[in-house]
């Protein structure tokens, strides 16, 4: 049998991590025939909370699961890692300022970066979460210059699937049917998710749509404001689906994109479609031998490159508040 995987998650004894920890246990992060090792990291104070979770992964009794460590250091908890899941975040306060909301996180994910750096293995790969997770994937890729910047990503797959969710709906179709959807640029209310070059059933999903009123008014901001009304709805935040678009994200990273589909995650721009180089920017993308990669050639339409530089004007901003606060 295979040896096994190092996962790595941090803020273990949150939401997120409750759904996220379960799954990755199953099997459903790497495939059944892969065995998982638990490292979790929290902070002291949520450690036992941690422990908590820890006896009831135990108590799962799953096949897959070779062990749990719990750890508050994240030089303990990213040694030798594989994988790392970074959930856990500084999450923004009533009367917080974006530059308060940066700079605490920094505090964060400064020292995974260095973490990471110094002891990960040398095929690690690294999801981030916690928000505004984009400039934390900038901050912690800042801090570990010997490790491929094209390791280090964010979680946009679940507004990815948001919108597959929506479009299936609106055209009363499977989600499989859906294919070659994208979100661009920030997680944040800016993203722009663009169904231009999507397809439907083989047909081209705008024209299925066919509704540019239904895309700007109802579909793009149910999209992106979806946080918001689970919040609404279920007195909490959205935690499930986060950990299956999590999940979603590192499954198709090891094994790869159907062929002719591709799907959308936060990665290190090479400049491609006017997106600054060295920004963590959500881009249509396809998954082979391990590696992301973005997908090319595409013709962007007025009404989108608006929304994209918009988007990608945000995390640019976001960008120069992290490089003044001397973050990265
Ligand atoms: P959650 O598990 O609900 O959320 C964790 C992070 O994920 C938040 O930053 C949240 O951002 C983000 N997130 C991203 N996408 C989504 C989404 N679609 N829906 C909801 N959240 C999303 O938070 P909890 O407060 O339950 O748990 C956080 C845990 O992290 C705590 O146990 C805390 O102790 C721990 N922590 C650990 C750290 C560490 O290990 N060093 C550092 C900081 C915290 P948003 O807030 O914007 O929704």
């Amino acid at each position: 049998t295979q040896a096994p995987v190092n996962v790595t998650v941090t803020g273990a004894a949150g939401q997120i991590g409750y759904a996220l920890l379960f799954r990755i246990a199953s099997g459903q992060l790497l495939g059944p025939d892969t065995p998982v090792k638990l490292r979790l990291l929290e902070i002291p104070q949520a450690v036992k909370a941690a422990e908590g979770t820890a006896m009831e992964l135990d108590d799962g009794a799953f096949p897959l699961l070779s062990g749990i460590d719990i750890f508050d250091d994240p030089k303990q908890a990213f040694s030798g890692t594989n994988i790392a899941l970074l959930v856990g975040a500084r999450p923004r306060t009533k009367g917080m300022e974006r530059g308060d909301l940066l700079e605490a996180n920094g505090g964060i994910f400064k020292p995974q970066g260095e973490a990471i750096n110094a002891g990960a293995a040398d095929d690690i790969r690294v999801l981030v979460v916690g928000n505004p997770a984009n400039t934390n994937a900038l901050i912690a890729k800042s801090h570990a210059p010997d490790v491929p910047a094209d390791r280090f990503t964010a979680m946009t797959r679940l507004d990815h699937n948001r919108a597959l969710a929506q479009l299936s709906k609106k055209l009363d179709v499977p989600v499989s049917d859906i294919k070659r959807l994208a979100i661009w640029g920030n997680h944040s209310a800016t993203q722009y998710p663009m169904i231009t070059h999507g397809t439907v059933g083989g047909k081209n999903l705008a024209e299925a749509v066919n509704d540019q009123t239904w895309v700007e008014e109802t579909f793009i901001p149910t999209v992106a404001k979806r946080g918001a009304a689970i919040i609404e709805a279920r007195g909490l935040s959205s935690a499930a689906s986060a950990a299956s678009a999590a999940i979603d994200h590192v499954y198709t990273w090891v094994n790869g994109t159907d062929e002719g589909d591709w799907t959308s995650a936060a990665v290190i721009s090479d400049g491609s479609y006017g997106v600054p180089e060295g920004l963590i920017s959500s881009f249509p993308v396809t998954a082979k031998d391990g590696k992301y990669e973005i997908v090319q050639g595409l013709e962007i339409d007025d009404f989108s490159r608006t929304r994209i530089d918009a988007t990608v004007g945000e995390l640019a901003e976001e960008r120069d508040a992290v490089q003044k606060l001397g973050l990265i």
